[in-house]
């Protein structure tokens, strides 16, 4: 926007519902009404402040470029990159169509504060390894700190005004509100200090919330890691880098969002078993964290970082179920889903991903509990029935289930 802005033209803002991805979404959907709120929120300031306002259409992108092209002169359209499969093959079109009118379409990183190719190897290729892109990401964010500091204050004046412009309810894009709401996230300095310490004991919910707010934008990363870089929180920080790190492996292995990373993993023989499938699903494996971190979830579109690693690791490797079922779960319920995230951990769980944990480190859920909750207050918060006798038996015994895993894995 602040491109746009700075190109000393009117500049309208638009917001396109794109109905390629919302089509697949129920209709109370918690991420939908975030960003609903969020641009109603942006519309009103316009408004009230420069007389001018977001343009707010519901649509498949390239007929509503086309629309916008025979109502308005556009020079330019500026937006900033996405880098999942679909949006890359979107922004292609869009280019293309621009193109033919005359127009451009000028994409600016935001997302990520390095994108793309811009950490790799010296020989240029990818980095496939967490922490050698770690340290690289590192010593490029010493050389740029600077100049990510300085922030342009944007040239509002050159908004469009008084333009009729088009609005749209939830209700006329099919939607309605969701009774979730996308938590603020937390980042002041004692959480940043703490952490280290803390990030691991899902009852102490040591968590920022950032999720959501940085997969919709509605934070910039670029404050994020010079405020977490200020506090010399390397713990949070090197969290930050894996998100980053996810982004540009999605960005350069596109098929690992339907296939793993390493192919000799698509063979593994899955059990698949849909009644287990729901079980997990629903909360009811009977074993008390799983079923904690898969009933938050369902309450409240979000699971702590802990027990998304034992629910997963469940999923996969003590039911034997494909990871890309358990990911595509996830896509539905959570509300920080990001695909370049859900995939990377999702297969960095199950073996079959870049920087995985070798196969056969298994997580036991009985034993990350005396680890992470010892006194089963995380389990006690979401699973109510865990100490009365309705409450299921284990869906499967734990050293048999590891056996049954370690013998698939060790098949390929
Ligand atoms: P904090 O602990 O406060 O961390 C701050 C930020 O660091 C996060 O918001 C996130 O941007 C980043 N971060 C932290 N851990 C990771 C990680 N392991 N990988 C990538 N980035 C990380 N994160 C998502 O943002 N979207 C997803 O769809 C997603 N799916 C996941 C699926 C599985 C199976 C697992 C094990 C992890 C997944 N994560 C995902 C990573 C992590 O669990 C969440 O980022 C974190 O729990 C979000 O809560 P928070 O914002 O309070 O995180």
């Amino acid at each position: 926007m602040a491109r746009a802005l700075a190109a000393n033209k009117p500049v309208l803002p638009v917001f396109i519902f794109d109905s390629n991805i919302l089509a697949g979404l129920p209709r109370d959907d918690a991420r939908v009404t975030f960003i609903f709120d969020v641009l109603q929120k942006i519309n009103k300031q316009l408004v009230e402040k420069f007389v001018s306002g977001v343009a707010v259409f519901h649509g498949n992108p390239l007929i509503i470029f086309e629309q916008l092209l025979c109502t308005y002169r556009i020079d330019s359209v500026y937006a900033n990159r996405d880098y999942e499969p679909y949006a890359r093959e979107r922004d292609a079109s869009v280019h293309d169509l621009l193109r033919a009118h005359g127009s451009r379409l000028l994409t600016f990183k935001d997302h990520v504060l390095f994108e793309t190719d811009e950490i790799v190897k010296q020989d240029n290729q990818p980095y496939v390894v967490y922490t050698p892109y770690q340290k690289r990401w590192r010593s490029r964010w010493q050389e740029v700190a600077g100049e990510i500091g300085q922030i342009a204050v944007p040239n509002w004046g050159n908004l469009a005004k008084g333009l009729p412009l088009p609005w749209l309810t939830l209700t006329d894009i099919g939607f309605e509100r969701s009774v979730l709401v996308v938590a603020e996230y937390r980042i002041d300095s004692r959480f940043l200090q703490n952490y280290g310490e803390s990030r691991d004991f899902p009852a102490l919910a040591h968590a920022s919330h950032l999720g959501p707010h940085l997969r919709f934008g509605t934070v910039s990363i670029r404050q994020i890691v010079q405020q977490t870089a200020r506090a010399g929180a390397e713990i949070f920080l090197n969290e930050l880098i894996w998100r980053e790190f996810f982004s540009q492996i999605l960005w350069h292995f596109p098929h690992t969002a339907e296939r793993s990373f390493k192919p000799r993993y698509d063979h593994i023989k899955w059990r698949n078993d849909e009644q287990e499938f729901n079980l997990w699903c629903m909360g009811r494996t009977g074993y008390p964290l799983v079923d904690a971190g898969m009933r938050q979830l369902n309450a409240t579109g979000c699971m702590h970082n802990r027990v998304r690693m034992v629910a997963s690791s469940f999923l996969c490797k003590h039911l034997l179920i494909d990871w890309r079922w358990g990911e595509s779960y996830f896509a539905q319920k959570l509300l920080d889903y990001d695909m370049a995230s859900n995939v990377g951990n999702w297969q960095w769980v199950a073996g079959c991903g870049v920087d995985a944990a070798p196969y056969f480190r298994i997580f036991n859920p009985g034993t990350q509990i005396e680890k992470f909750d010892r006194d089963w207050r995380y389990i006690e918060q979401w699973v109510e029935d865990v100490h009365q006798l309705s409450y299921p038996q284990p869906v499967v015994e734990h050293s048999f289930a590891r056996k049954r895993c370690l013998d698939a894995y060790g098949r390929l």
